[in-house]
Formats: C-alpha cells, sequence, structure tokens
C-alpha cells in the first residue's frame, strides 16, 4: 500500500511538470472510493496550482476552481504521461491537461479523487481531519510523541500505526522505526519512556527519511509519476524477513500479527 514517503515520491516527480498546466479534459472510470462531487465540465481551463501532500492525501489546487484531494487507497497510482494511451481496465480517473495526462490506476478501488472549494472546506476539511503531525514538521518529537502516548494501552505498534500522532508510520515503516529505535512492538504504548520517546521519534524521522532517499518502497506496485519503482524494500531490517538472521545480532527476525497487520521485529534488539 503506497505510504507517506510514496505519495510524497509521486508528488515530487509530478509537481514539476504539472503546476501551470491548463485542465483541457477529465475521464471518470468506475466509481472509486468517494465520488468527485464535481461536475468535470467545471473544472475545464482551469490551472494546476503547486502540487501539496498532507499525510497520504494530494492536493492539486485549479487556480480558482478550487482543487481536487487525490488519495492512492490500497494499490493506486498516478502517472503524468505525455501522451495519452487508451485507458485501461483500472485506470479510473484522468486529467487531461495542456502539458500531459494525469492518470490514476488503481486496480482495487480504494483510492479516491474528491473536488473541494478549499482545503480548509468541507468535504476535504474532514477528510483530512484527525491526522497528526507532519513527521517532518520541528513540532514532531519525543515530548510531543511520549505526551500523546500518556494513558494509552494499545501496543506501540499500532498507536503508531494510527496516525493521529504523527501521520507516515505505515506498516513497513512502524516496524522500521520501532527496530531502530530497540522498542519491543508489542509495549504498551503509555509505557514508553521519554528517552525511548525521544529515541522513537528520531528513527521515525529517519526510517523516512531513508524511504524517500531510495523513492520509496516497491513491494508490488509502487511506481512514481514516470513510472520508476522505489527500493526502499532492499534496505528494510526486519519488514519481510521473517527467520531471517537479524542485520545486527544474527538472532532470527520475528513476524506476529497485531491488528491483523504483520509485525516483523528481532526478540533480542527489541526490548519492553
Ligand atoms: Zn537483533
Amino acid at each position: 500500500m503506497p505510504e507517506l514517503p510514496e505519495v510524497e515520491v509521486t508528488r515530487r516527480s509530478l509537481a514539476g511538470a504539472i503546476q501551470g498546466a491548463r485542465v483541457t479534459g477529465l475521464r471518470l472510470g468506475k466509481p472509486l472510493r468517494w465520488p468527485l462531487g464535481a461536475d468535470p465540465e467545471a473544472l475545464l481551463g482551469a490551472r494546476v496550482g503547486e502540487v501539496q501532500r498532507r499525510g497520504k492525501y494530494l492536493w492539486l489546487p485549479l487556480e480558482d476552481r478550487g482543487g481536487l484531494l487525490m488519495h492512492l487507497g490500497m494499490s493506486g497510482s498516478l502517472a503524468f504521461l505525455g501522451a495519452t494511451p487508451a485507458a485501461g481496465p483500472h485506470d479510473h480517473f484522468d486529467l487531461h491537461t495542456d502539458r500531459g495526462l494525469l492518470r490514476l490506476t488503481d486496480p482495487r478501488r480504494f483510492g479516491a479523487v474528491v473536488w473541494g472549494a478549499a482545503l480548509e472546506v468541507s468535504p476535504v476539511a474532514g477528510l483530512l481531519a484527525g491526522l497528526g503531525l507532519e513527521p517532518f514538521d520541528e513540532r514532531f518529537d519525543g515530548a510531543h510523541l511520549h505526551a500523546r502516548l500518556r494513558g494509552r494501552r494499545v501496543a506501540i505498534k499500532q498507536a503508531l500505526l494510527a496516525g493521529d500522532i504523527v501521520v507516515g508510520a505505515g506498516n513497513i515503516y512502524a516496524c522500521e522505526a520501532l527496530f531502530m529505535a530497540g522498542i519491543d512492538p508489542r509495549l504498551p504504548a503509555g509505557r514508553l519512556s521519554r528517552p525511548r520517546a525521544d529515541r522513537l521519534a528520531v528513527a521515525v524521522r529517519a526510517v523516512l527519511g531513508q524511504a524517500l532517499a531510495a523513492g520509496g518502497t516497491t513491494l508490488r506496485d509502487f511506481r512514481d509519476a514516470h513510472g520508476v519503482a522505489g527500493s526502499f524494500q532492499m534496505q528494510a531490517q526486519v519488514y519481510g524477513r521473517e527467520g531471517q538472521p537479524c542485520r545486527r545480532c544474527g538472532a532470527a527476525v520475528r513476524r506476529i500479527v497485531q491488528g491483523a497487520r504483520s509485525t516483523f521485529f528481532c526478540p533480542a534488539c527489541q526490548k519492553r
């Protein structure tokens, strides 16, 4: 599933090419997670502004015509194409511009493109409400993490995944950050000490920074807007490595299931 680094990689690969382009057409395929909520005709002629990201959402401003909030769901990817190939069975949104075609391909259709008048206005504001801090926001640190975890009985891994404290620590990155910080993923969140919260905040940022530098993670089908795959999966320390030796201590990496998601960790390096 595309996580924050993959969405940011998509944004970076797209923003410069599409900024300033004029919308010349819009095609909807099969229904996505939410309806567009606008008449496509009303968006023709609008000029695309600077693409922004919040959590796993991209916001494509359309000058004086509001903007489009895009989410890649479980399996979506955005491509910016110079040519306009015929839509395939999984291509469910096309934004034609005078600079090229922005196409959302999404086999499982959990992704969405939603029109909104502005980021601060419903329905967009409602979709973004409840998101935690951005990981590279200077307000995200050990003190913030420690304060927000206080009293929570849920396992630390699930507290990270929830995304209401900090966004971006999806399944792979939560596993990797907990390994880097030496924290057992089953530790009750409220029992994380302040020094360990400091280490975890640093680790979350470091892992996401590495993932961005690697162009994201491609487990199955993630590609940036020019079709380039990510390579972070090659440097994962624990994720997807059940039974293989820990790269730090040699103990066998374990896999458990938490909240229906696989968690990978080293039982020797990561402490309760
Ligand atoms: Zn280890």
